[in-house]
């Protein structure tokens, strides 16, 4: 059936024909009926990069456990299943996820294609330096045991492609030890942008880190963060709560009751959002203290269907990453574009990046920055402004927030693009996998 398909952003919208199939012995008849399509997973990517030509392939049911070894940790699963649904499979037994995003629903392919990083890329990479093996069906038809071994290229253009060297249908992932559900966080006051960046590093060797900037501040206290710095907490620490902290919590989110007219976000109710957001956490600042992992790292899951706070024009994320020798001076430019706008982003969140896996993996070593703009007629005038800046200081954006970069700042941006080109030469010449970002950024 065809439909109208978005991503979480809800922009931009196009009409492909949405696949689903039961197992994975259904997909390859499945493709071989279509035109050019792409894979699927849980569609949080925000833009159009999950959005096929002419189909999307959706891997929801695909979501079985085939094994888990509870003394390696080594999980091998259908791409489909979403973190949401691993978590509680691996967490009682001691066992968490290398790297996960700031939501639970992602899906194994998502994360793999994207390549996702964590508040712990400074230490662990992304998620695909955690993948030992794939299970990969290709444009030809044929599937394929894919491991970094078997064929270097192909590998590091599959981890963070964007589903365009054809669908993963399976994934073996290395889990991180854990004696507990629980995270000691330690919450950092930053009154300004360089305090943040200095906070960042100072956690350099902490597990995770991540800054939240209140994007209203301006002037002196351009910049102003909290710094929440993370560590797995022991079963020593946890004491009483240690066991039951293994079991996930199953509380369901409260789901965003309507569409928000346009006016609804405006500066002042950004503005109060972002000083009370602010006071709030700096009152918690200074000692540690152990909170469950699901507020620690996916906050945002608390509201369902949040993404229509910002209306029924959709919004867009604006995700850079910066050199560390550009990043002070660009972050400054663009905080004090954004405070001259005076629409603030609600949510502003700062990271620390170390190098990437894959050919277009996102993360390199730097600063990333994400903002959440709801589009207003003057936005993509505005983001030209934040696009001028990142270009300037040799950065990039983001894949799987884009839904609008300049092809000329995605093309400088990815020094690997002409490798991976080759690579999708060889495995898909025809384009059999191509998704509406890839035909808007000539990928
Ligand atoms: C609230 C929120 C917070 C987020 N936080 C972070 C974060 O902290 N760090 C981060 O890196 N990202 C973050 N993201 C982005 C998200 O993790 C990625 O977009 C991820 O790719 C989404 O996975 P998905 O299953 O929804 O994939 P989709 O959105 O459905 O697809 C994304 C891409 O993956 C490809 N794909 C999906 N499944 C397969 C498959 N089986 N085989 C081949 N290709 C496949 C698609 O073709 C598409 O190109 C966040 C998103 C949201 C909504």
């Amino acid at each position: 059936m065809i439909e109208l398909l978005a991503g979480w952003g809800r922009f931009p919208r196009a009409p492909s024909e949405l696949l689903r199939p039961a197992r994975p012995a259904d997909v390859p008849g499945l493709l071989a009926a279509g035109g050019q399509a792409i894979a699927r997973g849980s569609a949080r990517a925000y833009g159009d990069p999950a959005i096929g030509i002419d189909a999307s392939l959706h891997t929801a049911a695909l979501d079985r456990l085939i094994s888990f070894d509870t003394a390696t940790g080594r999980l091998h699963a259908e791409a489909g299943l979403r973190l949401i649904d691993l978590i509680p499979l691996v967490l009682p037994h001691g066992w968490f996820p290398p790297v996960v995003p700031g939501t639970r629903y992602p899906s194994l392919g998502g994360m793999i294609a994207a390549d996702i990083h964590g508040k712990n890329h400074h230490r662990d990479g992304g998620f695909g330096a955690h993948v030992e093996a794939m299970r990969l069906l290709t444009a030809s038809g044929e599937i394929l045991d894919l491991t970094l071994a078997s064929d270097p290229d192909l590998w590091r253009a599959t981890i963070g492609g964007m589903g365009l060297t054809g669908i993963i249908l399976s994934a073996t992932i290395r889990m991180h030890k854990v004696e507990t559900g629980l995270i000691r966080q330690t919450t950092v006051v930053a009154p300004n942008l360089a305090d943040a960046i200095t906070a960042l590093d100072a956690a350099d060797s902490a597990h995770y880190s991540v800054a939240w900037i209140d994007c209203s501040a301006k002037d002196a206290s351009l910049g102003r963060s909290l710094v929440f710095v993370g560590e797995h907490a022991t079963a020593a620490e946890a004491g009483a709560q240690a066991a039951a902290s293994l079991r996930p919590q199953t509380k369901p989110p409260i789901t965003f009751p309507i569409e928000a007219p346009g006016f609804a976000l405006n500066r002042f109710t950004i503005a109060a959002f972002n000083h009370l957001y602010f006071s709030r956490g700096a009152k918690k600042a200074g000692a540690p203290f152990l909170v469950d992992h699901v507020p620690y790292f996916f906050p945002l899951d608390a509201i369902a269907e949040w993404n229509r706070v910002y209306g029924a024009r959709g919004f867009v994320q604006h995700q850079c990453v910066l050199p560390p020798d550009t990043a002070p001076q660009a972050l400054a430019a663009m905080m004090t574009e954004i405070s001259a706008r005076g629409l603030a982003s609600p949510l502003a969140v700062l990271k620390k990046l170390g190098p990437g896996t894959g050919m277009l993996s996102f993360p390199m070593s730097g600063y990333t920055l994400a903002l959440d703009f709801a589009i207003r007629d003057d936005l993509f005038a505005f983001l030209a402004r934040l696009d001028a800046i990142v270009a300037e200081a040799g950065g990039r954006i983001y894949l799987a927030k884009d839904s609008c970069q300049p092809r000329a700042l995605f093309e400088a941006g990815y020094p690997e693009l002409d490798a991976f080109r080759a690579v999708r030469q060889r495995i898909d010449p025809a384009r059999k996998f191509a998704s509406h970002q890839s035909r808007r950024l000539g990928l």
